[in-house]
């Protein structure tokens, strides 16, 4: 079996650390990109990659577990402000990252080269090489995700969610013949509007004609984490797995979604899934592996 995961940075790794007995690649959303420090972060690439190479901090799902944060904490009592909390070896990952950006290379090389430096063979893909940027419109005015998330604790009234140079994104090629190779395509329980939107919008003619899975990121009338109800319901759309269906449209063939969740009126099937542990996350896949084999 050949999957594409299409992957944010927390729901789908939490996933992806169950998978087994499938070849697989993963689409990530790089809309929450930004340089920090003079680097240039991919916080959703760094998770998978750290999920893949068993590194990842459970606790937190970003970062390298165990981290020391010596040049953040140095940095800060010198009176320099970083906006997120950078490990000193996750650190080490963006520096490699931007010399190879820095010396003409692109984001998918740069991916790929990181890969390897990881001991994974080349299956993390960006979403694309172009420059896409999250925007969240608030009471406060508009700021990027990160700032939004971090600085201002994601408290702000939230009135519109736009991606900046989203229209002229342009898809990579092997990321077109992944999704065209593949038996199905899955969407982890990702925030649907900042982590999948951006990257099933650069790919929806290719995804229209595969079987696409998405495990709901909701449950009940709440996410499990984050702010991704307060983005569907600014956009209009309920914050549950029926707003998640109508909010992705027509590239959906099949849901699975919480046993907490109400039944919706589309193919699906409801189980746990609240991935607490590795083997939560395996018995979730397991049933996603399941569904798949019955409809492909
Ligand atoms: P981000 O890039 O860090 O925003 O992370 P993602 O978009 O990949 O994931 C955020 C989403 O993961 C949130 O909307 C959560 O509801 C969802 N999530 C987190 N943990 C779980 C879990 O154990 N099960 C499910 N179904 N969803 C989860």
């Amino acid at each position: 079996m050949k999957l594409v995961f299409l992957s944010g940075g927390t729901g789908t790794p939490k996933l992806l650390r169950g998978v087994k007995n499938c070849e697989f690649s993963v689409v990530v959303n790089t809309a929450e990109d930004l340089w920090i420090s003079g680097n240039y972060v991919s916080p959703d690439i760094d998770t998978v990659i750290y999920t893949l190479a068993g590194l990842i901090d459970e606790e937190r799902w970003w970062g390298i577990r165990n981290d020391t944060f010596l040049v953040h904490e140095f940095l800060n009592s010198l009176g320099f402000h970083e906006l997120m909390a950078i490990g000193d070896r996750d650190r080490c990952t963006h520096i490699i990252r931007s010399e190879i950006l820095r010396n003409g290379g692109t984001l998918s090389e740069a991916t790929k080269i990181l890969c390897r430096i990881y001991g994974l063979s080349e299956i993390i893909f960006p979403m694309t090489n172009s420059r896409v940027t999250t925007v969240i419109s608030t009471s406060e005015g508009g700021m990027h995700f990160q700032e939004f998330l971090i600085s201002k604790g994601g408290k702000p009234e939230v009135l519109n969610v736009r991606f900046e140079g989203l229209e002229d994104a342009k898809p990579l090629e092997e990321v077109r013949y992944k999704i065209e190779e593949c038996d199905a395509v899955v969407i982890g329980p990702s925030n649907p509007v900042t982590s999948i939107y951006p990257i099933v919008e650069i790919y929806r003619k290719n995804l229209k004609r595969k079987f696409v899975l998405a495990v709901s990121p909701f449950s009940g009338d709440k996410p499990f984490s984050g702010p991704a109800g307060k983005f569907m319901k600014a956009l209009g759309f309920e914050a549950t797995t029926k707003g998640m269906i109508e909010f992705l449209g027509d590239i959906l063939n099949f849901v699975i979604h919480d046993l907490r969740d109400s039944p919706v009126e589309f193919p699906s099937l409801r189980t746990n899934t609240f991935m607490q542990s590795k083997e939560d996350s395996e018995r979730l896949f397991e049933v996603v592996l399941k569904v798949i084999s019955e409809h492909v």
